[in-house]
């Protein structure tokens, strides 16, 4: 992609103050996939490091991590693979519990759904504290996957989830980056 077409992808994501409470900004990337030049680059740039890497499978969080992942496994060429909310999933799961600020929760990965030492790349629109990717990553460990890397649209680097990835050895690929909560 030549530096001249490039659409300042950040400009293209609404951020709502105070959503879903006081003191968070919400980066909504709803204005981001609403614009078909944006899309399409944001999808291409989240699969440029990856096009020579042998990739198997994408693996995309829910529900926001589902609208790029699908689209980067498309371009790649391979299979989509679901991480979905606890119960959801039909058939059988394992399971991951991680912290929110309040409380825990749950993902799950259909046991089946990637074979030992497939090379996987797994996605989100967004990593804040990396709660919810590393429990992806957990979880993608216990599979047996080959992890190649972590993709997102929208770093928070303030709240130091790229930071905690890196610490365990996995490598952040992220478009832009916002400053704050
Ligand atoms: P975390 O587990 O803290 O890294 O949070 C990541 C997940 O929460 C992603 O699936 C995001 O979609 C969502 N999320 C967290 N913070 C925000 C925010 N400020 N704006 C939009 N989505 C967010």
């Amino acid at each position: 992609m030549s530096d001249a077409a490039l659409i300042d992808l950040k400009e293209t994501i609404r951020s709502i103050p105070d959503y879903p409470k006081t003191g968070i900004i919400f980066r909504d990337i709803s204005t981001l996939i609403a614009n078909g030049p944006a899309f399409r680059q944001a999808v291409r740039q989240l699969a440029e490091p990856f096009l020579d890497q042998k990739i198997d499978k994408i693996v995309g969080i829910e529900a926001r991590g589902f609208i790029f992942g699908g689209a980067v496994a498309d371009l790649l060429g391979v299979g989509f693979v679901p991480i979905r909310k606890q119960g959801k999933l039909p058939g059988a799961v394992v399971g991951q519990d991680y912290e929110l600020e309040y409380g825990v929760d749950r993902i799950e990965l259909h046991k089946d759904a990637i074979a030992p030492g497939e090379r996987v790349l797994l996605l989100d629109d967004l990593i804040a504290t990396g709660g919810t990717a590393s429990a992806g990553v957990d979880l993608l460990a216990h599979v047996g996957a080959q992890l190649v890397a972590t993709a997102f649209v929208i770093d928070l680097p303030d709240l130091k989830g790229a930071d905690l990835l890196r610490g365990k050895g996995v490598m952040v690929h992220s478009l832009v980056a916002f400053e704050g909560l």
